[in-house]
């Protein structure tokens, strides 16, 4: 029995798991085992609509045992804890329940070939506050988090008989890289939206209030300066104040301090600058990881120091490269490279069991996408039949934006599920608010 083993059910490991569970279903000499932390898996894209509110998170989570049971793999839950190479088994923490009852003892679980792909977490870079009191987008806890705070702010606002100060109802995102810049675009809708609700005390125009924050000279910083520029017009027309030019140097219980000791007041930080791999990576099995905590993995996406393990996604450290040798540098923690390596990953590992040798990854950028809700989707599309670089906006532009999901949906779900989840969605929307409550 060859025991396949991959850590972490998100964009890349949920693919992987479905996929693999399907192609050998009928083979007893191999199990195909997913390991998460959550019961549910939601694609962490989506996550800044959860948090705004224009999106329900039930209609899109996935229950990782009911995958299982369809996809024929197994389904464990527990956060991996530790990995002994020599014995090739991980070790996962005891799964406690949110009363802290336990539910799992620790697991070992042994493997031939493992996975990890558990993503990645913001990095503060070690700012003064952002623990304390800024709000982060890492998972679906943290976005359900940001949105009942954000629907509370406004009925509190609502209901005092005070004025409404300056920075109630004012929200600081911190990195305009395309998660913040997404979230300004969307919480400009959404707040008015609740507003629109019954909330009558407050003033939409002059009360609320979004902040984009940035250290680098332009918003979106890691896309095309085209692109930046196009954004940052639309974005500024819907009254987002965009701040570039400006390090944060720490977060307050009452706003931020800049580094030319300008204050921002403001009710609700969120930081959105950067992400690396858990710290716990950090000499994990003895294997190597680069600044970032990043697993470093060859082009095979095999661990530099163990054959056996694999990594891929936001977690590894993978060169660079495309079919021609160009490029450099890793590959960007990105769903569409997740995606990408996990439908490699499922390649190399029916190589490896027909003991036939592995084959290199190419990272294939297929462009950038930045949607700004309902106001606008931009981007730019990278070779193929598009030619070299080509700017796209607009509907256009919003179908590619939302091809990326279907995607994903399509290769965790098959057409028909897809296709049903897709018109459950749209009918059900027609009978909800157009923003979430509660
Ligand atoms: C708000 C937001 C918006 C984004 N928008 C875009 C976008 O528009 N386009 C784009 O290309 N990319 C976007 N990204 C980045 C993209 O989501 C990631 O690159 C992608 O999800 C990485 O996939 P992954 O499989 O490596 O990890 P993830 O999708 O993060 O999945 C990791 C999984 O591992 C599990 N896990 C973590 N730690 C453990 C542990 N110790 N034990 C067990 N399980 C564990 C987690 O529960 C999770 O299910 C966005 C990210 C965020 C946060």
């Amino acid at each position: 029995m060859h025991k396949i083993v991959i850590v972490g059910g998100g964009a890349g490991g949920l693919e992987l798991a479905t996929r693999l569970g399907k192609a050998y279903r009928r083979d007893k000499d191999v199990s195909v085992t997913l390991v998460d932390k959550n019961r549910t898996h939601i694609w962490k894209p989506k996550l800044h609509e959860i948090a705004s509110g224009s999106m329900d998170f039930g209609d899109h989570e996935v229950d990782y045992m009911a995958q299982a049971h369809w996809n024929h793999f197994t389904f464990r839950i527990g956060e991996l804890k530790d990995l002994d190479r020599l014995s090739k088994t991980i070790d996962l923490a005891p799964y406690v329940d949110a009363n802290n009852e336990p539910v799992t003892p620790v697991q070992k679980i042994a493997y031939d070939t493992l996975v990890i792909c558990i993503g990645s977490l913001s990095n503060d870079f070690g700012t003064k506050g952002v623990k304390e009191y800024a709000l982060k987008l890492e998972n679906q806890t943290d976005a359900k988090l940001f949105h009942s705070k954000m629907v509370n702010v406004c009925i509190r606002a609502h209901h005092q008989t005070d004025l409404i100060e300056q920075s109630q109802l004012h929200v600081v995102i911190i990195g305009a890289g395309a998660t913040g810049v997404e979230l300004a675009a969307e919480l400009h809708r959404t707040t008015r939206e609740v507003v629109a609700f019954g909330l009558n005390g407050i003033d939409a125009d002059k009360d609320l209030k979004i902040s984009l924050i940035e250290a680098a000279d332009r918003i979106l910083p890691a896309l095309n300066p085209r692109l930046s520029s196009a954004t940052e017009q639309l974005i500024s027309k819907l009254g987002v104040q965009v701040h570039t030019n400006s390090k944060v140097m720490e977060v307050m219980p009452t706003g931020i301090r800049l580094s030319d000791g300008h204050l921002i007041d403001s009710e609700l930080v969120v930081w959105a600058a950067g992400v690396k791999a858990p710290d716990y990576l950090k000499n994990f099995g003895g294997l190597e990881t680069n600044k970032l905590n990043q697993l470093v993995v060859s082009r095979t996406l095999q661990t530099s120091l163990d054959p056996d393990i694999f990594a891929l996604g936001d977690c590894a450290a993978c060169p660079c490269t495309d079919e021609e040798g160009g490029r450099g540098g890793i590959v960007p923690p990105r769903a569409q490279a997740a995606h990408q390596q996990a439908t490699h990953m499922f390649h190399q590992v029916k190589r490896r069991l027909a003991e036939k040798p592995l084959k290199p990854y190419h990272y294939k950028d297929f462009g950038s996408l930045v949607s700004l809700g309902k106001f606008s989707t931009v981007g730019n599309m990278m070779g193929g039949i598009v030619g070299k670089n080509l700017m796209i906006e607009g509907y256009f532009a919003k179908l590619m934006y939302m091809s990326l999901y279907k995607l994903h949906e399509l290769s965790i779900h098959g057409f028909l599920k897809t296709a049903l989840y897709t018109l459950a969605r749209l009918l059900t929307k027609q009978a909800n608010p157009t923003v979430k409550l509660h």
